[in-house]
């Protein structure tokens, strides 16, 4: 048995479907009571109304606007070899270190916050275009502000370019560090000139993207830099919801003695807790220590855009994955257990390679102006593979729009067999998922299961009676009747 996309092509709307259903299946708000969460202008695309996940029961994940809060940008440096990104970065470091925090000996975890001029600056550590790819293509988008460094003694770069590039197709703005300003052969304005042919218009040109000239070696210019990137934090106006269960993004993942897997997470919205039950990719586990970049001070609670060291992974994530709370630590453990059977089975490249050319696009396309996506999901049992991959494809690329909304079908499985006891509780952590049996029957412990959790086993024998029972359950979906 296998996920849809193990062994079907997949097409976009399918590649993301997943991804999404990946990032919900566990979250605690299924039980839909103190679950607040998203909003309409961020990047975690699953917003929803809130009200009528209550009455479908289909697990919205919605964030009321007034559970928003500010929080700090997440930035990326980006830029061409040898222009000074790893020196910016440290940089920076040192000087919020020296702005009076507490110092102390950091250690990588690929991510770090500062604190500059009463504004707090959240970097990832891990510069170049190649880390922010790489997450990118595993559907995690975390970078709210790109800091495009430029030498000036040196010109626009092929490496330049593709930060440029990278940042454009995300929808992530940029802000311009001209750096190495100390040198005498350095020409800043040439470099200015340079990056209009990529139509990046600085301020000083007339146009609106923030730029200043620093030198990482000297220091110069960086508060001024980090005052740039405020001002255009502040024009984008991020704000998260902390009062929820947490939602993340691993951002790198590592064994280390003593305490088994530690991972760096990007808290995004919510407050990850000691004691959260969690999954994130194939791992799963519980939250034993939060610890800050120092490798030792212990936190209780880490809040939006905060970077903090997990400990209590059973299994290692991978960077890019997301981290969700889930309700608790044996439904975590199953249903990474789930996606590890799935990646065994997956038989190719074709899943990942569909993710890494689409999730982009949807990450791309998410950040304004679209729909409420609603959704429902459903779990496919057939007596082929055939069959099963048919149902797949055709109920993933179901779509039921009107103005304010889109709903969406999310296969969550798509196998051969009958119907399982285990098909229903897969189905029973996303509220009121249909199971679709197609020319297989449910034996009794899968019928018994469905009935104490309410989970609803429609059975068919031509592919367009089904497809059309999803569609009507669409329209539900849509537009629920009072
Ligand atoms: P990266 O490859 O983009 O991470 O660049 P690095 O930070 O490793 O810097 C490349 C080289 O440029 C190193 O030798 C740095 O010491 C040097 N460098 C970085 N920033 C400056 C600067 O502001 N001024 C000068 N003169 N050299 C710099």
């Amino acid at each position: 048995g296998m996920l849809v996309a193990a062994n079907v092509e997949v097409d976009r709307s399918t590649a993301c479907t997943i991804v999404e259903g990946f990032g919900k299946i566990p979250v605690s708000s299924l039980d839909g009571d103190d679950e607040y969460d998203d909003d309409d202008d961020e990047y975690d695309d699953d917003d929803d109304d809130f009200e009528s996940s209550l009455e479908t029961g289909y697990g919205l994940d919605f964030d009321e606007p007034d559970t928003l809060l500010p929080r700090a940008p997440v930035v990326t440096v980006m830029g061409h070899v040898d222009h000074g990104k790893t020196s910016l970065l440290d940089a920076i470091r040192q000087t919020a270190v020296t702005d009076g925090e507490a110092g102390g000996i950091t250690q990588h975890i690929g991510a770090y916050q500062v604190n500059s001029a009463g504004n707090t600056f959240t970097f990832i550590d891990t510069p170049g275009h190649a880390a922010f790819s790489d997450m990118r293509s595993r559907g995690a988008n975390i970078t709210d502000i790109v800091i495009l460094v430029v030498a000036a003694d040196d010109s626009v770069k092929e490496q330049t370019e593709d930060s440029i590039r990278c940042a454009r197709d995300a929808g992530v703005p940029i802000v311009v560090a001209i750096n190495k300003c100390d040198l005498e052969t350095a020409d800043p304005s040439k470099v200015k000139t340079e990056l209009t042919q990529y139509e990046i218009l600085t301020e000083d040109l007339g146009g609106d993207v923030l730029v200043e000239e620093i030198s990482a070696k000297t220091q110069a210019g960086i508060p001024q830099l980090l005052e740039k990137v405020r001002m255009q934090a502040d024009l984008m106006d991020l704000k998260a919801n902390p009062s929820r269960d947490a939602v993340g993004v691993v951002v790198e993942a590592k064994l280390e003695k003593g305490l088994g897997t530690v991972a760096t997470v990007l808290v995004q919205k919510g407050t990850l807790k000691v004691g959260d039950a969690f999954i994130a990719g194939e791992a799963s586990g519980k939250v034993r220590a939060l610890l800050g970049d120092d490798g030792k001070t212990r936190f209780d609670s880490a809040a939006p855009s905060m970077p903090i060291k997990v400990v209590g992974f059973t299994g290692v994530p991978a960077a890019g994955d997301l981290f969700i709370v889930a309700e608790d630590e044996q439904l975590a453990k199953e249903l990474a257990d789930n996606r590890q059977r799935l990646a065994r089975e997956a038989s190719s490249t074709s899943y990942q390679s569909a993710l890494m050319s689409n999730v982009a696009d949807l990450i791309a396309n998410g950040l304004e102006g679209r729909k409420v996506e609603k959704e429902m999901s459903v779990i496919i049992k057939a007596d082929v593979q055939g069959s099963a991959e048919a149902l797949a494809r055709a109920l993933s690329e179901l779509t039921l729009e009107d103005d304010e909304s889109q709903v969406v079908v999310k296969v969550l499985l798509s196998e051969v067999g009958d119907v399982t006891k285990n098909d229903v509780s897969v189905a029973s952590v996303k509220d009121e998922t249909s199971v679709i049996a197609f020319n297989v029957a449910a034996n009794m412990a899968a019928m018994d299961e469905a009935r104490t959790a309410g989970v609803d086993i429609q059975y068919f024998n031509i592919i367009y009676d089904a497809i059309e029972s999803v569609e009507s359950r669409m329209q539900e979906v849509l537009s629920p009747t009072p």
